[in-house]
């Protein structure tokens, strides 16, 4: 047992050590320069951890730099990592050496109990989707077992049947979903449901959300909706792009952001993406012109942006330097 001690001690300061650089690496906006622009990118696509341990990672290693303490009650072993991240959201300059006293060698769920009480009652739950335990799959044909009966309707209401798989194929795999919402959203569900009667008469959420949602994506995604033609005529310069232009923008990156990191790997994250000037239009950039707009997600737009500010500043508002960044940041 001495040496698993030992072990687990050493594994301690090394987190410690690795959280002190991780809040650097964070310090410094280190990832926003790189294909995984986020630190928990950095985490999950380039070390390998998965998201729940990346997340949680970020979270204690921002909240040690707030509060060092933390650390201390880390190396020491009278805290852990769980732990201080359930306790991060509630920690403030004036109770922290309370609360990381009173949560020391305490267990998860007494230290989820110790949060419960603290944040506000009513606070809603955070949004969540959550992966069901794989079904089984139906017995084949002809495999031996007790012969069953078909069974009759139901005809009180229960809960949402299960869709089962053809024989042979595999079930499809169910997800829960969990978040909150006003009256507002609930009326327009309710709404919904009714206008969807006569195609779905059982008005099951999953069936409506799924269908607004189908809908949805066709009428946004412009790989979905068909694309917009270019006019024939071009219009006066504007800083607006297009729909032209955006829609092969959209096509060209396929619908992921194209930055491209010193790291040589490209980014390709899919959310909050933004249609970026590589020459800004400000310095003569064009926005009818497709070669000249790309898409960025929104931290690699910002990164760019005070990266162009930085070459402005310190006089380098050459044509050289910012057509060799161009070159190195686009995809085409
Ligand atoms: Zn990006």
């Amino acid at each position: 047992m001495g040496k698993v001690e030992a072990l687990a001690e050493t594994e301690r300061f090394s987190l410690v050590d690795f959280l002190l650089h991780l809040g650097e690496l964070d310090r410094r906006g280190a990832c926003e320069k790189t294909s995984y622009a986020t630190i928990f990118g950095y985490l999950t696509r380039r070390l390998g951890f998965s998201e729940s341990d990346a997340v949680r990672r970020v979270r204690v290693a921002r909240a040690a730099r707030k509060y060092p303490s933390i650390l201390r009650l880390l190396a020491r072993g009278e805290l852990h990592i769980v732990g201080i991240s359930l306790l991060e959201p509630v920690l403030t300059p004036e109770n922290h050496q309370r609360l990381l006293q009173r949560a020391a060698r305490r267990s998860t769920r007494e230290i989820d109990r110790m949060v419960a009480e603290l944040s506000p009652a009513c606070a809603p739950p955070r949004d969540m989707i959550r992966a069901l335990p794989a079904p089984t799959p139906p017995p084949s044909v002809g495999s031996s077992g007790p012969l069953e009966l078909p069974k009759l309707p139901k005809l009180i209401a229960g809960p949402a049947p299960t869709p089962t798989a053809p024989q042979g194929e595999e079930p499809a795999r169910r997800v829960v979903f969990n978040f909150t919402a006003d009256e507002e959203v609930r009326a327009r569900f309710e709404e919904a449901r009714d206008l969807l009667r006569h195609r779905f008469p059982q008005g099951r959420m999953e069936e409506v959300i799924g269908e607004a949602l189908r809908r949805l994506v066709e009428q946004e995604c412009p790989a979905k909706r068909g694309r917009t033609r270019k006019p024939t005529a071009s219009g006066p310069r504007s800083r607006r792009i297009a729909k032209w232009v955006r829609d092969e923008v959209w096509h060209r990156d396929g619908g992921r952001c194209a930055y491209i990191g010193a790291d040589g790997a490209r980014c390709g994250a899919t959310g909050w993406l933004e249609f970026d000037h590589i020459l800004p239009w400000a310095l003569g950039g064009r926005s009818d012109d497709p070669a000249n707009i790309r898409l960025l997600c929104r931290v690699h737009n910002m990164a760019e942006a005070k990266r162009l500010l930085g070459v402005l500043r310190s006089g380098g508002r050459s044509d050289a330097g910012l057509n060799s960044s161009s070159r190195r940041h686009s995809v085409f």
